[in-house]
């Protein structure tokens, strides 16, 4: 090997090991090490990672073959980058396999295996005020997903009658392929791998031995949560198959555009519009918050453009203590049309600053009697 890396060695798997062992290894693994099952910790994230790297390469036929013979520099030679710098990196890379691993959508992981499986993980999107975000709120979630149907228990088969052998499969839930040599085992498309069959189907969930129930789940949303912010709650997935263990759900939360409002961290940006006068002599504004208002001075001779802070006004930071700022755009506007006795006193000023301006415009009556 070119370098120390043994990526086999990271998956726990030989080197002879076919596409099915590196899969489970790998999924193994990733499960352990996975950021949300490790809060915080550094060291799974890192482990992670170097997994995440190893799967990436032994999965691909053309990329372990290289890896085979040249090592890990023989990858970056061929323009290959396995490493991954962060954990969104490698769940926007491997989307379809953790999809698949956590079960997204409904995966159905934990279907066509014997033994207790645990549910899948569900995934809810909200979408939430800037109000919210920065207060904190509690929502109802109304969520649809099937259940354990109590009129089969479960099994999909009409009460009163059994569920029988697959007679496809013989009962063994998989299909034995001999080719030449090798011997390929499949699993059963006809039982999903069950070895058995329904022969007449509950009538409640035809014969899926699951049903769709609406059930509802308490959010609370704390203060300071942003754009994307995902929030698990433990335990409220689908419930898991054969008396396993449910998943968890996973909360995604979105920010709605707000109409004064712009955020930016955990600071807020707005607009403040004040006339020319205001900005030349300064003034005090009653500024508008996510909460009530706040009174705010304007001192002489603010420019358009700048920026006015009122501490403490922007939004509590999620971990940690206090909260951003609000930052005041101030805009400054320049009257479009003047009274007569208003363009008397502009002139008057132009007059003692000595600038010159266009000479006064003619009034329609003005113009007919000249
Ligand atoms: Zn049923
Ligand atoms: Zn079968």
């Amino acid at each position: 090997m070119a370098n120390g890396t043994d990526y086999y060695q990271i998956l726990g798997v030989t080197k002879n090991a076919s596409e099915a062992e590196i899969k489970k290894a790998y999924r193994k693994l990733a499960v352990q090490y996975h950021p949300d099952r490790n809060q915080g910790s550094r060291e799974a994230e890192e482990k992670f990672k170097e997994i995440a790297e190893a799967y990436s390469v032994v999965s691909d036929p053309d990329k372990r073959q290289i890896y085979d013979r040249y090592g890990k520099e023989g990858l970056r030679g061929a323009g290959v980058q396995p490493d991954f710098s962060s954990v969104d990196d490698i769940l926007s890379s491997f989307g379809n396999i953790f999809g698949d691993l956590f079960g997204f959508g409904f995966s159905g992981r934990g279907r066509g295996t014997r033994g207790p499986g645990r549910g899948a993980d569900l995934r809810y999107d909200l979408e939430i005020s800037l109000e919210n975000a920065v207060l904190g709120a509690e929502r109802e979630l109304e969520l649809t997903h099937p259940v354990h149907c109590e009129t089969c228990k479960g099994t999909g088969a009409k009460p009163g009658t059994e569920r029988e052998a697959c007679k496809h499969c013989g009962g063994t839930g998989q299909l034995i392929q001999n080719q030449g040599f090798f011997t390929m085992s499949q699993t059963c498309p006809i039982c999903r791998g069950q070895g058995s069959m329904v022969k007449e189907p509950c009538p409640d969930c035809q014969g899926e031995g699951r049903v769709e129930r609406k059930r509802t789940v308490n959010l609370n949303i704390p203060p300071g949560v942003d754009e994307g912010t995902r929030m698990r709650l433990s335990d409220e997935g689908e419930p898991g198959t054969r008396g396993g263990p449910p998943g968890d759900l996973y909360v995604f939360l979105h920010l709605a555009d707000h109409e004064l409002f712009v955020r930016q961290d955990n600071d807020l940006h707005a607009e403040m519009a004040i006339d020319f006068s205001q900005a030349v002599l300064g003034t005090t504004v009653e500024v508008p918050l996510i909460e009530g208002t706040q009174k705010m001075d304007i001192p002489r001779g603010s420019q358009p453009g700048d920026l006015l802070m009122i501490r403490g006004a922007g939004v509590p930071r999620l971990r940690g203590y206090g909260r951003g700022d609000l930052i005041v755009h101030i805009k400054v506007e320049i009257p479009r049309k003047l009274k007569e006795p208003q363009e008397k006193l502009i002139r008057e000023y132009a007059e003692l600053s000595k600038v010159d301006v266009a000479k006064k415009r003619k009034g329609f009556f003005q113009r007919l009697k000249t």
